[in-house]
């Protein structure tokens, strides 16, 4: 099986298992009670929280762990909204992910807030000018993402917040895609708050971090004992803030590791995606063009007159695993939110099949993939 389905999520990580195993099993403390075992889980629970912090550039307090980031986007979007520092205008962009999406529309049906959609290019490019021309007295968040878990286009998060700061406006950026291949330091990036996923990298579905400047109001969402600094209350899951923080232990760290990691895995992207364009004439490559700036382990494509499930399908029965776009809104028939929100025809963009290598993927897997995917296009065009 060749599993190219990494933005939708990734194996969890030996050691990051083995790290959070004591903390299931013999050293069960709850980390608020004061004896000894809750002593020793709140310890594992504070060096988890330091380990985390000095990979984002941050202090230990401003790591909240959660349970992925769904609950990150959902803390920190409505949080910093409804603690209501400028007013009801908030902006963003129709190509965010759902988790996003669906709280901003919540915030303005119960909470009358205006959400401003800057326009993006066909590409999923926000011009840097539009958001300037977007703030205004009354706008209380900026929220970008950091890269996009479909197409791929990565925004300039740093130059974005920079404008935000200048406005006196908190910038959120979901960074879920871009932990292990792009350069997240919030100290480099200086916004405001950063969500991310644990099973995106190597940690376990249901494990998060919220990273929240000490410098933001924010309102709680679940109320209760005050643990996570009253950001989040609930008996904190030590095991996964454990196996959280083990699984970042193997990502690059430094812009020049995180260049040379994502070098690689751009090379067989690339090599996958152009065999496609080459073999396949009906392709068409969505987002950023390769040599653009853009994820170096996701592509999507779009396949003009051919039916993007029923490839799917075929290429699945050839072993190979991808989806036609983002897992989180599977199940449902729509087609692409974000190709429809970049202009593409709904029918085309129900075409789409989204790649997305990982860490281990190999050359081999690759060319197999390309195979299967020629094969399956030449059998359902009957075009041998
Ligand atoms: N944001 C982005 C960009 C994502 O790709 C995902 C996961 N598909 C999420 C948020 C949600 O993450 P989680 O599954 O941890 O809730």
């Amino acid at each position: 099986m060749i599993y190219l389905d990494h933005a939708a999520t990734t194996p969890v990580r030996r050691e990051a298992l083995e790290a959070a195993w004591p903390y299931l099993t013999s050293e069960f403390g709850n980390a608020s009670s004061r004896h000894e075992l809750g002593l020793r889980a709140a310890d594992a629970l504070a060096n988890a929280r330091a380990k985390v912090a000095s990979w984002l550039g941050c202090r230990p307090s401003e790591v909240i762990f959660t349970s992925g980031a769904t609950e990150s986007n959902n803390l920190a979007i409505k949080g910093i909204a409804l603690a209501n520092p400028r007013g009801k205008h908030i902006i963003s962009a129709r190509t965010e992910h759902e988790s996003v999406l669906q709280t901003l529309e919540f915030l303005e049906r119960v909470h009358g807030f205006e959400i401003e959609w800057l326009t993006t290019s066909e590409d999923g490019a926000i011009n840097p000018s539009a958001l300037v021309a977007a703030i205004r007295p009354d706008t209380t968040l900026i929220t970008l993402m950091t890269t996009n878990n479909e197409i791929g286009t990565v925004h300039p998060i740093a130059d974005f917040a920079a404008i935000a700061s200048q406005a006196k406006v908190p910038f959120h950026t979901d960074a879920v895609q871009a932990a292990g291949w792009l350069d997240i330091n919030v100290e480099r990036s200086a916004v405001s708050s950063l969500s991310l996923s644990g099973h995106k990298l190597g940690a376990p579905k249901g494990s998060g971090v919220l990273y929240l400047s000490n410098r933001l109001t924010v309102e709680p969402l679940i109320h209760g004992g005050g643990q996570e600094a009253g950001m989040r209350s609930g008996t904190e899951n030590v095991a996964w803030a454990v196996a959280f923080a083990t699984a970042t232990e193997n990502l690059a760290h430094s812009p020049e590791q995180l260049e040379t990691r994502a070098s690689e895995i751009r090379n067989l992207r690339d090599a996958l995606v152009e065999g496609v364009l080459e073999h396949i004439p009906v392709a068409k490559l969505t987002g950023p063009a390769l040599d653009e700036p853009r994820h170096p382990a996701i592509a999507s494509l779009i396949f003009e007159g051919l039916n993007g499930e029923t490839l799917l399908l075929e290429l699945e029965n050839l072993g190979v695993l991808c989806s036609s776009g983002s897992a989180c809104a599977a199940g449902k028939d729509d087609p692409s939110h974000v190709l429809l929100a970049l202009g593409c025809d709904p029918d085309l963009a129900r075409t789409s099949v989204r790649l997305s290598l990982g860490h281990e993927t190999a050359a081999e897997d690759v060319e197999t993939a390309l195979n299967a995917l020629v094969t399956a296009y030449r059998k359902l065009t009957a075009n041998p």
